[in-house]
């Protein structure tokens, strides 16, 4: 039996392991099926504190990584399926097998948000994406206008990233303001490659028949009218969903499925805790699920001190 099950190797799930493993608890640590969480699909991340030239997200997880193994952690590269909250030991289904577990630290992070259009599902992977670090510098998106659907931060740096690719890229955003902090809005709207087209969402993207990115359908919010804009890649930048399917109905979450905290990082089934994007809708940055994942470690600590007294 496990002492603690760390699900996700993000910065939540990554300092709860290096935590957790000097703490001699011996944590086993779940990979998911994107190892190194959402960061790794970054490029140079700014605003993680003592890297003052800034550090790519990649290496920045890698590093995370090793500092953990050095430590004790053991990474296994699996992901969870189903979870038994009402037995001691805890059990975690995974892909492939089963582990019981004393306590578990739920880092799990959140996943990309789809549009939600028939024609985004059938084109995925064939022009449309939803990561420009990984997949812009493909030869079908050279030279050729580009769209990124989004308003906030990621929608910026996405679009930023693919202006070393694109011969333009087209910023569409539902309002008429960017809801980006405000030095990342600014790069964004003053590169000469950008152009923002605003109020406006994408109703179809083309061509399903092509069986290739050919372009957007893209409607007015205010005055309902239609354009084609032509391009040939969509990268969707709308935001995060949680990735907590399979805690859904075991563990207090709201109607978006964000876990609920009770108290700290403890969640309402004694022996789990949770931290990071999977609980944060607020911050949902680097340096805020990274010490997340410290106070859930410590936590977690205690609980399992206080159980062997
Ligand atoms: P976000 O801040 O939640 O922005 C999502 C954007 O997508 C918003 O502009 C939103 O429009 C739009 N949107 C949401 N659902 C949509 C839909 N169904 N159709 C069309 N548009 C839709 O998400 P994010 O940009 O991924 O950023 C998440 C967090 O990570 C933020 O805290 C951000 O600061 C941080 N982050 C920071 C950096 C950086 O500092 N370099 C980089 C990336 C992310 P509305 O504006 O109308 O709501």
């Amino acid at each position: 039996m496990e002492n603690v099950v760390i699900i996700g190797t993000g910065c939540a799930g990554l300092t709860a392991a290096i935590y957790t493993a000097r703490a001699n608890l011996n944590p086993v640590v779940l990979t998911g099926n994107l190892p190194g969480g959402l960061l790794t699909t970054t490029s140079v991340v700014e605003n993680y504190p003592g890297f003052p030239e800034g550090v790519d997200g990649f290496e920045l997880m890698e590093r995370m990584q090793k500092q953990a193994e050095r430590f004790g952690a053991r990474l296994r590269y699996a992901s969870v399926v189903d979870v038994d909250v009402t037995r001691r030991p805890l059990v975690l289904k995974l892909d492939e097998g089963t582990l019981e577990s004393r306590s578990i630290i739920i880092a799990s992070g959140a996943g990309h948000r789809r549009l939600g259009l028939e024609s985004e599902d059938k084109l995925e992977k064939k022009g449309v994406t939803y990561c420009a670090t990984c997949d812009g510098a493909l030869p079908v998106f050279r030279n050729k206008p580009l769209v990124v659907v989004g308003g906030g931060d990621s929608a910026c740096e996405e679009a930023l990233y693919l202006t070393r690719f694109g011969s333009v890229v087209y910023l569409v955003h539902r309002r008429d303001q960017l809801r980006a902090s405000k030095i990342m809005a600014q790069r964004a709207l003053s590169h000469p490659k950008i152009k923002p087209v605003w109020d406006s969402v994408v109703t179809e993207i083309l061509d399903v028949a092509q069986d290739q990115v050919t372009g957007v359908r893209l409607k007015h919010v205010k005055t309902g009218a239609e354009q084609v804009l032509a391009c040939a890649g969509v990268f969707v930048a709308i935001g995060h969903v949680p990735n907590t399917a399979p805690f859904r109905g075991k563990i207090q979450m709201d109607p978006e499925g964000y876990i609920v905290p009770v108290r700290g990082t403890a969640t309402n089934v004694e022996g789990i805790f949770a931290a990071g994007d999977c609980v944060d809708r607020v911050y949902r940055q680097a340096i805020t699920a990274a010490g997340q994942g410290c106070a859930a470690a410590i936590e977690c600590e205690r609980y399992l001190s206080a159980l062997a007294s």
